[in-house]
């Protein structure tokens, strides 16, 4: 990949500033649609939220949000969702379109519940999925514990969602960029984007190795989209929030399906090489020096749920635990279009799930660069829409 190389000098069609998987994503389907792509990147690519992720393939509604934040939420949010799942779709040929096994495993998504009042709560949530066409469907006791031997005994009923899975976080952006390369464009590591000056029909982009010119600029920024909306003069409340993913050792095939709990945040699913890896969004801490790293206290907890959940982690070691900062958004649903008064500017950020939506994220910012008319309905996903809050 041509990371460290200068940045060819001319006119491109988009850059793409940001090399997360949103970013890269979009440098590719952009490039292999035939645009002079430039993807920047202030740092090595995917070295932010998209390479320290759990790899989860989200497609139902969260439990927990759907709990705290209610129904009515949650009906706002299935726009968010139907994302999501055109997104999954995407993912089924992503290997074989990128020439690299980016590990998707699409075995479904188990919601536990060790308590019949969570159930209630559950059904009304698979009622949601299923009005959007997810063939979400609610599973008995016998048949969760069919599906999930290492269920703990306490289990008494679910959610199985088939459309979920997980892939490698780690290849997956990568793959994406040397995609991009091969279909001509540029990418570069190393390069931060400091300004963005409308100039002529396009844009001059001021970074940290000169100016880099281009007719349309997609802005992939994941934590810094914040600070990018303020540059541009509009308010993009993009949250950051610390947390953290463990993972064990190795252990023989044990758990097919990307696992929650219905009384607790948790994520569990075992990766193509044994580990397993829990999360589900516990919160990091600051160190003295104001670095996030991880808290032992979340750390606990996030163990104690899981073994509750499937007894037979407790008799794991756990090798490692790191920190990624994640991103939300006050309505959860992503930040997709174009900037009004910054024709030919368009922003893309996916709160909370964004590797899952990553494909159709990129895809969908590549259309919207190249003039395409998008399949989605981005109304709601208007980066204006918190214009008024600011
Ligand atoms: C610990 C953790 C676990 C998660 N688990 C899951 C999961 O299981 N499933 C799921 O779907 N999602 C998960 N997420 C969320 C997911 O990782 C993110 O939503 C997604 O990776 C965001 O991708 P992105 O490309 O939009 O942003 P990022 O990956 O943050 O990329 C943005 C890039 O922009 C670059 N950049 C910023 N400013 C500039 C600048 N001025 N100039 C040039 N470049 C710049 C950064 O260096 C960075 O590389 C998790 C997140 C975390 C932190």
């Amino acid at each position: 990949m041509a990371e460290h190389e200068s940045t060819p000098a001319g006119e491109y069609d988009v850059a793409v500033v940001g090399g997360g998987a949103t970013g890269c994503a979009t440098a590719y389907y952009a490039a292999k649609r035939g645009a002079r792509v430039v993807l920047l990147d202030r740092q090595d690519l995917n070295t932010e939220a998209s390479g320290r992720n759990a790899g989860s393939l989200h497609g139902q509604i969260q439990h927990e949000p759907f709990l705290h934040l209610g129904e009515e939420w949650a009906r706002s949010w299935l726009p968010a969702l139907d994302l999501l799942r055109g997104s999954l779709e995407l993912w089924d040929g992503l290997s074989a379109e990128l020439g690299v096994d980016l590990e998707v495993k699409k075995k479904g998504g188990l919601l536990v519940a060790d308590h019949p009042d969570q159930l209630a709560d559950i059904e009304r949530k698979v009622a949601l999925e299923r009005s959007i066409g997810i063939e979400s469907r609610m599973l008995t006791r016998d048949e969760v514990h069919a599906l999930a031997p290492w269920a703990s005994d306490a289990i008494v009923g679910g959610e199985l969602c088939p459309i979920e899975g997980k892939a490698n976080p780690l290849v997956t952006g990568p793959s994406f960029a040397r995609a991009a390369v091969r279909h001509g464009a540029a990418v570069r590591g190393g390069v931060g984007v400091q300004a963005i000056t409308p100039d002529g029909g396009g844009y001059v982009l001021t970074t940290t190795d000169g100016d880099v010119r281009a007719r349309k600029v997609v802005v992939a920024t994941g934590d810094a989209m914040r600070e990018f909306g303020r540059r541009l003069g509009v308010n993009l409340p993009v949250t950051s929030e610390a947390v953290q993913v463990s993972v064990t050792e190795r252990v023989e095939p044990l758990v097919e399906h990307l696992v929650y709990y219905a009384g607790g945040k948790l994520t569990f699913k075992q990766s193509s090489t044994g580990t397993l890896l829990i999360g589900g969004g516990w919160p990091a801490r600051r160190d003295e020096n104001g670095a996030w790293v991880m808290n032992p206290d979340s750390l606990r907890e996030n163990l104690r749920i899981a073994v509750r959940v499937a007894p037979v982690v407790g008799g794991v070691k756990l090798l490692r635990t790191w920190v990624g900062v994640g991103n939300g958004t006050p309505d959860q649903r992503p930040v997709l279009g174009e900037l009004p008064h910054h024709p030919g500017l368009f922003v893309g950020i996916y709160p909370y799930m964004g590797f899952t939506a990553s494909p159709l994220m990129g895809r969908t910012l590549a259309e919207l660069a190249l003039g395409e008319t998008p399949a989605l309905d981005l109304a709601p996903f208007d980066p204006m829409r918190f214009a008024d809050a600011a």
